[in-house]
Order: structure tokens, then C-alpha cells, then sequence
């Protein structure tokens, strides 16, 4: 009889411990995790930098005399200008 009080209370340890180190676990990854939080929010601070200087590169609005090849993808001064497809303007270069 003295095994079928160990069994339940086994199983009543094994939880304790595996709550216990449920708890334990996360605490002490905590730590590195807000090491790491720290790194990160130092990287989000470098964000609004690097998303300005692409925006600078991004935005380049084809110009009234400007176009945008729908061959090479590239915008071309008008004076590349060769003929106008079905799909659009194509450069000299594409068109040769
Ligand atoms: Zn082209």
C-alpha cells in the first residue's frame, strides 16, 4: 500500500518541480532577454536613420520630361524617348 501513496504523491512532486522550474526557467532567461531588448531598441533608434536615407533614394518621381521604359524599367530623359508600345514608352536602348 505504501507504493500507491508514493504514486499520487509522485506525480504531485513532479508537478510541483515542473511548475517550480516552469517559473524558474523564464526568470532567468529574462535577464538576457532584456540584454537583448536593450541591443534592439538601440537598433530601432538606428531605424528611423536608415528608413530617411532610403526615402532620400526612394522617392524619385519621374520627371514631365521623363519617363519610364517598360523594357529596362529604367526612367529615361524624354529625348530617349524611341516609341510607345503596347505596355508603354520603350527607351531607344530597348527599342535598337
Ligand atoms: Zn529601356
Amino acid at each position: 500500500m505504501a507504493t500507491d501513496y508514493d504514486a499520487p504523491r509522485r506525480q504531485e512532486d513532479e508537478s510541483d518541480s515542473l511548475d517550480a522550474l516552469k517559473q524558474s526557467i523564464p526568470s532567468k532567461p529574462k535577464t538576457t532577454a532584456d540584454d537583448e531588448n536593450d541591443t534592439s531598441e538601440y537598433a530601432l533608434a538606428d531605424g528611423p536613420d536608415l528608413s530617411d536615407a532610403e526615402l532620400d533614394v526612394v522617392v524619385l518621381p519621374p520627371q514631365e520630361n521623363e519617363f519610364t521604359c517598360v523594357e529596362c524599367f529604367l526612367v529615361k530623359h524624354r529625348t530617349q524617348f524611341d516609341h510607345e508600345s503596347s505596355l508603354g514608352p520603350v527607351c531607344k536602348d530597348c527599342a535598337a
